[in-house]
């Protein structure tokens, strides 16, 4: 059985007394009989706070990024080893924003998935293809490349481990979301990747949807048999609307 799996990205928002007030009306919103596991990418600077005030609750603490290295002369940087310490248990990786501001590449990318797996810590990786790419129908390519090369060298036994974010980059933050079907249609393109990659593991990876997710629209898209949860960046914001998709996913 795949876990479904909703998932905040806070991105660069909230200070540490918005995380915590946001963090304690959450927990006073669930119930404790979600089905789904629930997550939230707090910043870095809030992650210490974020950890503290989801504890005896059902909400796990990601970050946003992280370097692949344990330590060492990496100005700026932040490492596993420092995220496990502070009680973190995922990360994002590869969000199209740190592939585009940041030129991150698939590469860098894998090294990063790789090491968070020796640390303990759950990839969430994301991939997804632009509007550019989707019109001139390469979007199987795009994403294809992103889930080979993003998950190249792991072992079967590391996949499973791992979470797909497939956000389609047109459907960040613009309102604009893919439909049930044409998600659903990428999902299993994306499932069928994996399949040639780890065989009838592919059926235990949980895919993520992500590309503007909300209250409205997350039943309809959680419905689909290959959409395994959601990765939620401006409804993720309110605890309000945040615990509306959570309840989508029940
Ligand atoms: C995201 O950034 O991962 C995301 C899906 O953002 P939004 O929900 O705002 O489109």
């Amino acid at each position: 059985m795949r876990k479904t799996i909703i998932a905040g990205n806070w991105k660069m928002n909230k200070t540490v007394e918005e995380t915590k007030s946001m963090l304690i009306e959450l927990k006073k919103l669930m119930t404790g009989k979600e089905s789904v596991e629930v997550v939230i990418g707090a910043p870095f600077t809030s992650l210490e706070s974020a950890v503290k005030a989801v504890e005896g609750s059902r909400i796990s603490i990601a970050a946003q990024n992280m370097y692949p290295k344990s330590s060492g002369a990496y100005t700026g940087e932040i490492s596993p080893e420092m995220l496990k310490d502070l009680g973190v248990e995922y990360v994002i990786l590869g969000h199209s924003e740190r592939r585009e501001y940041f030129k991150e590449s698939n590469e860098f990318i894998n090294e990063k998935v790789k090491c968070a797996l020796s640390y303990g810590l759950t990839p969430i990786l994301c991939i997804g293809e632009k509007l550019e790419d989707r019109e001139n129908g390469r979007t199987l390519e795009v994403n294809e490349k992103q889930v080979r090369e993003g998950l190249a060298n792991l072992t079967n036994e590391e996949a499973v481990k791992v979470i797909v974010a497939y956000e389609p980059v047109w459907a960040i933050g613009t309102g604009k979301t893919a439909t049930p079907e044409m998600a659903q249609e990428t999902h299993k393109e994306i499932r069928e990747v994996l399949k040639a990659m780890f065989g009838d593991t592919s059926e235990e990876i949980t895919i993520q949807y992500g590309g503007s997710m909300n209250a409205k629209n997350a039943k309809e898209l959680l419905a689909m048999n290959d959409i395994d949860g959601g990765l939620v960046g401006g409804a993720s914001l309110e605890a309000g609307s945040f615990i509306e998709i959570i309840k989508a996913g029940l």
